[in-house]
């Protein structure tokens, strides 16, 4: 129980450090504000019930460096039970005579939780510490090539420590008054740990124990109240900040389904990012919730091999810029540049292959992706500076329809094959349309795989048609460089081709997972719905209906699949080509990065177009590798873009596996 004059101390301290808070805690909100759009708030339950469950379970954190993980569940819900022992001992230290819940059996558990978690905690952050200045741990340091602001290089070791020892001090000092009250009031069975500390003050007068017990509370909630207006400049912010970006996250599609730029309000006047208020509230509040712990980087395939950009240090740039500049966004005041300023360098925008395993992994709910692809579309659509080689890419995508600037007949592909491949205009009843892509229209290698759909199509009797000359880009590659105009007006194309021949109607097969996100995720923004499916995913059908019968005696053959990114991680499909290939008679061996945590084949996000940013490794050839390492002959793929970077990869170490699509496996397996 606390005297009069530390009531009076302590509800002074709180008037104090709580409007300090007030002030520092509008100015976080109000720079949010500065964003576009508004945070998300539909739904509100389900977005609580996100929230809830983002915390409770940490954001998926155990499906990586579990060690870490599991000392970080200490500490987190260790600190969310904190929050009521906080409020309990503050009505104890104000009030007379108050003991909640008391000494019943919901007191009980109480007291052991408290117990439990204090020791939790305090082992959890002693790890964190050592771990980070003891260990120095590669995991949480950034690579000398990509950019980071010189205020982050010294921040984040200087945050690290001042939350780690808050942490440790808080929790420390309540778990130490405890002892002194347990001392002083005799041994908690419910309470061990304490307990047995306790015994270190037996030989202590009671008044020097209740001195050591007003002197902890002190310290414990004191620090609490020191540290409040702190919060928003510290990273101890996502405490909060983490369920609340989990719980406001946009809700998508896809994970990586981009929203449109409205091109006809002639109004707007910047299109895409160049400072950090042109980017949304809630990319602007991922900053906030971001922890810092990197774990985005260890998944980017552009950092892994060596590229200038890190998910992770994107994020943490704008949160030192946010630190610094807090008071001046929420007053209003003009910001710097993105790009090159403080937040990314030039060749790490370029380096993002779009493959969304920043977003998938992050525990926090943040999306650099999609900042990178707003600065591409300032770069693109505000600046006109651009890698080089992506003017050949618009200009076909422009003019020829096709990102590969071909002016060929886009049915050559079919002239081979020993039966009719019907267009829409020869089949209009047609039951499904195959969407070859621009791919299967014009490359060699995709041009085989385009074959050997049409003949399992064929073969199953499926009724079919393709679009033929009528078909066109869907404009993924030129959305991805940032070229969203170019964008727009391919989708309204294909809205209009597609919405002529009834395909909103039908079904549509394509073998190109970009085409399908595409035309399945995006273009029902502009108000076009298509019932789309991936090859594998009709593949499986036709097998499981009977309609397609493959060879019971194939010879067995180990294969690895490698999870296109646009397949798996956008539309989450890993099971059917994988069953597909087991039905082919394939032995499956799985790599490290499968699934979910897939690594990216290089191509994505219209990195097909250009040169590879500089850095320590193709990015095919690191996932080539990992393929070799399994043992498997066959490397099974299920995009034409990641066939032909597999494809070349393959050619650089000597032919040393077969490299085929899914429906190649398949057609070869045809009874
Ligand atoms: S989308 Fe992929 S390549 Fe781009 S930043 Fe994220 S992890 Fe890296
Ligand atoms: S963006 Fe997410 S995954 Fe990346 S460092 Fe921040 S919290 Fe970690």
């Amino acid at each position: 129980m606390l005297t009069n004059i530390e009531k009076i101390l302590f509800l002074l301290l709180v008037v104090v450090t709580g409007s300090a808070a007030f002030v520092t805690f509008r100015f976080m909100f109000r720079s949010i504000g500065r964003g576009n759009g508004v945070i998300a708030r539909d739904a509100i339950w389900d977005r609580i019930k996100s929230g809830v469950v983002g915390t409770v379970s940490q954001g998926g954190i155990i499906n990586r460096r579990q060690t870490t993980s599991l000392f970080h569940f200490g500490v987190a819900w260790g600190f969310i039970f904190y929050l009521l022992v906080n409020l309990l001992d503050i009505l104890e230290g104000l009030i007379d005579g108050f003991i909640f819940p008391g000494d019943n059996a919901v007191g009980n558990i109480y007291r052991l939780l408290g117990d439990l978690f204090s020791v939790a905690v305090i082992i959890g952050v002693v790890y964190f510490l050592i771990r980070r200045f003891g260990a120095r741990d590669p995991e949480l340091t950034v690579r000398d090539n990509v950019k980071l602001t010189p205020k982050a290089v010294k921040g984040i070791p200087r945050d690290s420590l001042i939350v780690g020892l808050f942490i440790l001090l808080h929790v420390g000092f309540r778990f130490l008054g405890q002892t002194f009250l347990i001392a002083q009031e005799g041994s908690d069975s419910w309470q061990p740990v304490a307990t047995l500390i306790s015994n270190l003050w037996a030989g202590l007068t009671p008044a020097a124990q209740d001195i050591g017990w007003h002197v902890c509370w002190w310290l414990a909630l004191g620090l609490i109240f020191a540290f409040l207006p702190y919060f928003p400049y510290s990273k101890h912010a996502h405490l909060f900040m983490g369920p609340l970006n989990i719980a406001t996250r946009p809700k998508r599609r896809a994970l990586g389904a981009m929203e449109p730029l409205n091109f006809e309000d002639e109004s707007i006047e910047q299109f895409g990012a160049a400072r950090l208020t042109d980017l949304s509230e809630t990319q602007i509040f991922d900053a906030y919730a971001c922890i810092m712990c990197n774990r985005c980087q260890d998944a980017c395939p552009a950092y892994v091999t060596g590229k200038e950009l890190s998910p992770a240090a994107l994020e943490i740039n704008k949160r030192f810029y946010l630190k610094a500049k807090m008071a001046d966004l929420a007053s209003g005041k003009e910001d710097e540049a993105l790009l090159l300023d403080y937040a990314i360098s030039e060749s790490a925008i370029w380096a993002c292959t779009t493959c969304a395993a920043c977003i998938e992994v992050c525990p926090v709910g943040n999306e650099p992706m999609f900042d990178i692809l707003n600065m591409r579309q300032n770069q693109v659509l505000m600046e006109s500076t651009f890698p080089n080689e992506l003017r050949g890419a618009f200009n076909g995508m422009e003019r020829l329809a096709n990102p590969w600037g071909m002016t060929e007949d886009r049915m050559s592909w079919a002239e081979s094959l020993d039966f009719n491949v019907p267009t829409v205009e020869e089949n209009p009843d047609y039951e499904i349309l195959y969407w070859v892509g621009c791919a299967g229209a014009f490359d060699p290698n995709a041009q085989e795989i385009a074959r050997a759909m049409a003949k399992i199509l064929h073969t199953a009797g499926v009724n079919f048609a393709v679009l033929g000359n009528n078909e066109t880009c869907t404009g993924d590659s030129a959305r991805r460089a940032g070229n969203e105009y170019l964008f727009f007006e391919m989708a309204m194309m294909n809205i209009e081709t597609l919405r002529a021949i009834g395909a909103d109607k039908k079904r549509i097969v394509a073998t190109c997972p970009h085409c399908l996100h595409t035309i399945g995720n995006e273009y029902t923004d502009f108000d076009a719905q298509f019932e789309i499916v991936h090859h594998s995913q009709l593949l499986e059908e036709l097998v499981a209906s009977g309609r397609l019968a493959l060879k019971k005696d194939q010879i067995l053959e180990e294969a690895t699949f490698h999870d296109p990114c646009y397949l798996g991680r956008h539309m989450g499909e890993y099971d059917a080509p994988r069953d597909a290939l087991a039905k082919s008679g394939l032995v499956m061996l799985e790599m490290n990065r499968n699934r979910e945590n897939s690594f990216c084949c290089g191509a994505g996000g219209a990195q097909m177009w250009k040169e590879e940013e500089h850095g320590r490794v193709a990015v095919s050839a690191d996932r080539f590798d990992e393929a070799q390492s399994t043992g498997a002959k066959v490397l099974a793929t299920g995009c034409p873009f990641c066939a032909i970077m597999m494809k070349d990869a393959n050619i650089e170490a000597g032919d040393a596996m077969q490299v085929k699509d899914v429906a190649q496996i398949v057609a070869e397996a045809l009874a």
